[in-house]
């Protein structure tokens, strides 16, 4: 039974504490700068409004309200950005950090990104591939271990499960390009002294790592089926 495999866990490992270590600190850094109030003393929704016109966005973006914690997003389908409570209503270092981010990315949307695009385009692939990757593969799998098998259906779970990698790679450069453009924004807006655009990168820094958390995760997933279909393949 490959579920048991030792070799699933020594890949395994590194990605899961990668992840609880990032984050660990995205939360405590977050929980250190939404409690560092910003002088200007403005709200994530008024900074958002400012940030908007300041850049050209009006009629671009729509701001709008979601439930949770850190649940702040852009969505490109319907152009909004979603602003979670905290971050809306706090006039934190915080919540002007993530306002700006998220704007970082409308603004990468109305200017026509590439890797934003391409992250848009390949949804619908990773969405199937990410659960039809292992059916084929597990299929793959019993077809290839039989006296005579084939392995090619196997590698073709592999290359619908190789998806969810190409997407976890574009998002590095899709966030840490929002990052950049959030604090470029951040600091020609006035909104801030130089000490709380410190603050708000420290809150993006600290974000960035969860990203690059996932990103190694999927690709050691994706490690670990490429060595079983290679170990299968070649008996
Ligand atoms: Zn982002």
């Amino acid at each position: 039974m490959f579920f048991f495999d030792p070799l699933y866990f020594l890949l395994a490992l590194p990605g899961l504490a990668l992840t609880l270590w990032a984050q660990w600190r995205v939360n405590s850094t977050y929980n250190k700068y939404s409690r560092v109030r910003n002088g200007r003393g403005i709200t994530g929704v008024e900074a958002a409004d400012l940030l908007i016109r300041q850049n050209g966005l009006q009629g671009r973006v729509n701001v709008q309200g979601t439930p949770g914690k850190l649940s702040d997003h852009y969505d490109p389908r319907n152009r909004t950005l979603f602003l979670s409570p905290e971050v809306a209503r706090g006039a934190s270092v915080a919540a002007l950090g993530i306002t700006a981010h998220e704007l970082g990315h409308a603004m990468q949307h109305a200017q026509n990104y590439g890797p934003l695009n391409l992250r848009m385009a390949i949804v619908p692939i990773v969405n199937l591939g990410s659960w039809l990757g292992y059916i084929v593969f597990f299929l793959g799998f019993c077809l290839a271990t039989q006296a005579g098998g084939n392995p090619a259906i196997m590698w073709l779970g592999i290359l619908l499960l190789s998806g969810a990698a190409l997407f976890a790679l574009i998002t590095l450069p899709v966030e840490f390009d929002a990052s950049n453009r959030a604090i470029k924004m951040l600091e020609a807006s006035g909104l801030m002294v130089p000490q709380e655009v410190q603050g708000a990168r420290s809150v993006l820094g600290a974000a960035a790592w969860t990203y690059v958390a996932a990103a190694a995760s999927t690709l050691l997933n994706l490690l670990y089926y490429v060595m079983l279909a290679n170990r299968v393949s070649r008996d």
